[in-house]
């Protein structure tokens, strides 16, 4: 094939416009993507060779090695892993191919500072690299391919590249970066040594460099910059030496691991800037033996509400790298987890269908789920100082304290994604409630457990009374919260979107009942005195025609009208039936495009209120009878289903 010219796909253009404009405060991220893909690269071989040892050809011994010339100004990163053809060149360097990146490119908000910062977060790969060279020449050759065919692709990382086929005889593919004027210092083999250091210690994978000497044959020393040695200078030796750990991370002893450690191999794994809020690492043993690694990120990533999003677990089966984004190895509500999972059992050819089937698979799914609740179960733990101590942190060990207030961290994050699991698994659904955060009526802040509330339960309460709405704001001033409040009662407010949903699967906790206040006939048992509820029966029975017109007035809108003990200050509000689908959840569903049921609440009247009092016998009885109807729609947080005719109708009140 004869040089041809092809365009970058537009995003790619967009992303290289951005890569080569913005001001980097860590540029050497270019050299970890640059090992990632080598790396990645050298495991596709090896997945492959499995069943095709051919492919090793004559070099078995997968490395990556790095080295710059200072005269010709690059920096080049070689490996001899799988390689590319010419049209895989021509696809995987053109265009992106990753969903997210689309989505990524979309969410460019135009300032560099914190579009360099996303670029960072989602990893630009292999395009990093025009972030130190205004060139990249990129030669290759594809395992198995004849050496006449080699491809050479060359971009100044503008519109478009050029690509011809080559004489290639090793296998695998070398990336030439042509240096940035302001790039040079990348060409120092002190600075790649300590940037290799940082991010890419834990590939499994030997990184090389050409061993460097003094002319005068005293060997260079670790964090000896060259300036200030011999005047002779350094030169190479022809030798060359691992620069990295090249053991995987995860089969090292515990002991023998800093965090600093396990927190770069999370980067590394993740391409997360931040560090992780906390990770375990295990050998499991017994029926089925792996090793786990996983992490909990800071920060939720832009795409954790797509349900679709893979888990973020990688599967090695005795240290041979099988797949990314392992889904079997992690429930769906556990989606933000991270890490590795090494299993001894697994055969080396496992296909993701496989996996879905195998025993041993669902032994590991289990256990990593249980490792990752318990992990979160400690971290609730020690989410506050306890009470005795409160103030005097000095009496926990350094361990607990820096445990203070990561939980309403992680929550704060993941906490609506965890609900999920409510619905997901039910063999640890007792589990997960015990985890779960909301405010309430008397705790703005998202911190209330079920058995906080629990212990916070009045005398003669015999329930944990919850309210669902779209806004804090909402919840709080619900009217069905009133007589809640005036007898001092605490109630839930849950405002996430997916509580609704997930509260269809829990019905109580530790053996006390979960009651929403805007289901079901008002009745709070023993909290109410007899006398309250003689007042409430005498009221039903005196309204009694007032509410049969009532109910004539709104046959099309209400189930039923009845009066009620629950409101203070309104006159009225809407409640569903204890086992009906409540009006948000309705709502949320008919916004999503789904189909849902048309919800006919029953209206409550307060008898004690001057409205309601005035009503019968007024000559606007069915005006009123509708606007009655239409606040309480509006005061929970709905439209009414004719609002002009509401205006109307108040208008016309109010002239
Ligand atoms: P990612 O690695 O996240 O898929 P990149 O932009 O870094 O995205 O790379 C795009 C694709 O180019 C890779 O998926 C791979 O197919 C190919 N590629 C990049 N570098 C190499 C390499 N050193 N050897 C073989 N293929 C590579």
């Amino acid at each position: 094939m004869s040089k041809q010219t092809h365009a970058f796909q537009a995003e790619v253009a967009q992303l290289l416009h951005l890569v080569t404009h913005s001001l980097y405060s860590n540029q050497e991220i270019f050299l970890r993507e640059m090992i990632s893909n080598a790396s990645d690269a050298c495991d596709k071989l090896r997945f492959e060779a499995l069943n095709n040892s051919a492919l090793f050809e004559d070099a078995p011994e997968l490395q990556v090695r790095l080295s710059f010339d200072k005269t010709a100004k690059t920096l080049t990163i070689t490996d001899n892993g799988i390689g590319m053809t010419a049209q895989e060149a021509i696809d995987h360097l053109g265009t992106i191919a990753k969903s997210g990146t689309k989505d990524f490119v979309s969410k460019l908000s135009g300032d560099q500072k914190s579009d360099a910062q996303l670029i960072g977060q989602f990893g630009v790969g292999f395009y990093s690299g025009f972030i130190v060279a205004d060139k990249i020449t990129v030669e290759t050759r594809r395992a198995g391919a004849a050496s006449a065919e080699g491809v050479r692709w060359i971009s100044g990382g503008t519109g478009d590249f050029e690509v011809e086929t080559i004489a290639r005889a090793e296998r695998g593919t070398s990336v030439v970066l042509h240096l940035r004027e302001e790039a040079l210092d990348y060409a120092n083999t002190w600075k790649l040594k300590e940037i290799v250091g940082k991010y890419s210690d834990h590939i499994s994978l030997p990184i090389l460099m050409e061993k460097e000497e003094w002319k005068d044959g005293e060997l260079i020393e670790p964090n000896n910059e060259e300036g200030g040695r011999q005047p002779g200078g350094m030169v190479k030796t022809g030798e060359w030496e691992t620069i990295n750990k090249a053991s995987a991370l995860w089969t090292r002893p515990k002991k023998d691991i800093t965090d600093e450690q396990y927190a770069d191999f999370y980067k590394q794994i993740s391409r997360d800037f931040e560090a992780p809020l906390t990770w375990t690492h295990n050998r499991v043993e017994g029926s089925t033996e792996y090793t786990q690694l996983l992490y909990i990120p800071s920060k939720a990533p832009q795409d954790l509400w797509n349900r679709d999003k893979k888990a973020g677990i990688k599967l090695y089966v005795k240290r041979v790298f099988i797949m990314d984004e392992a889904e079997a190895l992690m429930p769906s509500y556990l989606r933000f987890v991270k890490g590795v999972v090494d299993s001894a059992d697994l055969p080396l050819n496992v296909s993701r269908e496989l996996l879905q089937e195998s025993r041993d698979v669902k032994a590991i799914r289990e256990g990593c789920t249980k490792r990752v609740l318990s992990m979160l179960e400690d971290l609730a733990k020690h989410d506050k100082a306890p009470a005795a101590t409160e103030g005097v942190t000095d009496v926990l060990s350094d361990e607990d304290k820096a445990k203070l207030g990561q939980y309403t961290k992680f929550y704060a994050e993941f906490g609506a994604v965890l609900k999920e699991g409510l619905g997901e698994d039910f063999g640890n659904q007792a589990r997960l409630s015990k985890l779960l955060r909301f405010a309430s009526s008397t705790h703005d802040n998202v911190s209330v457990s079920f058995a906080d509330y629990k212990a916070r339960m009045k005398d003669g309460q015999d329930a944990i009374y919850y309210i669902t709405a779209d806004t804090l704001a909402a919840a709080k001033n619900s009217p069905q919260l009133e007589v809640f409040k005036k007898k001092g009662i605490e109630v839930l407010l849950m405002t996430d979107r997916v509580d609704e949903w997930a509260l269809n699967f829990v019905n109580e906790f530790d053996g006390t009942p979960l009651q929403s206040v805007a289901k079901g006939a008002f009745d709070l048992g023993k909290l109410q005195d007899e006398e309250e509820k003689k007042a409430t029966e005498d009221a039903a029975e005196t309204f009694k025609p007032m509410l049969a017109k009532l109910k004539e007035a709104l046959k099309d809108k209400a189930e039923d009208v009845r009066v009620t003990s629950r409101l203070v200050d309104s006159p009225a509000c809407l409640v569903v039936t204890d086992d009906g689908m409540s009006m948000q959840l309705a709502r949320m569903l008919k916004q999503a495009g789904q189909s849902a049921p048309d919800v006919k609440p029953v209206l409550e009247v307060n008898p004690e209120h001057a409205l309601v009092k005035k009503l019968d016998g007024s000559v606007h009885f069915h005006d009123l009878a509708h606007i009655l109807f239409d606040q309480a729609l509006l005061a929970e947080g709905g439209l009414p289903a004719d609002p002009a005719a509401y205006v109307k109708r108040v208008n016309a009140l109010l002239s």
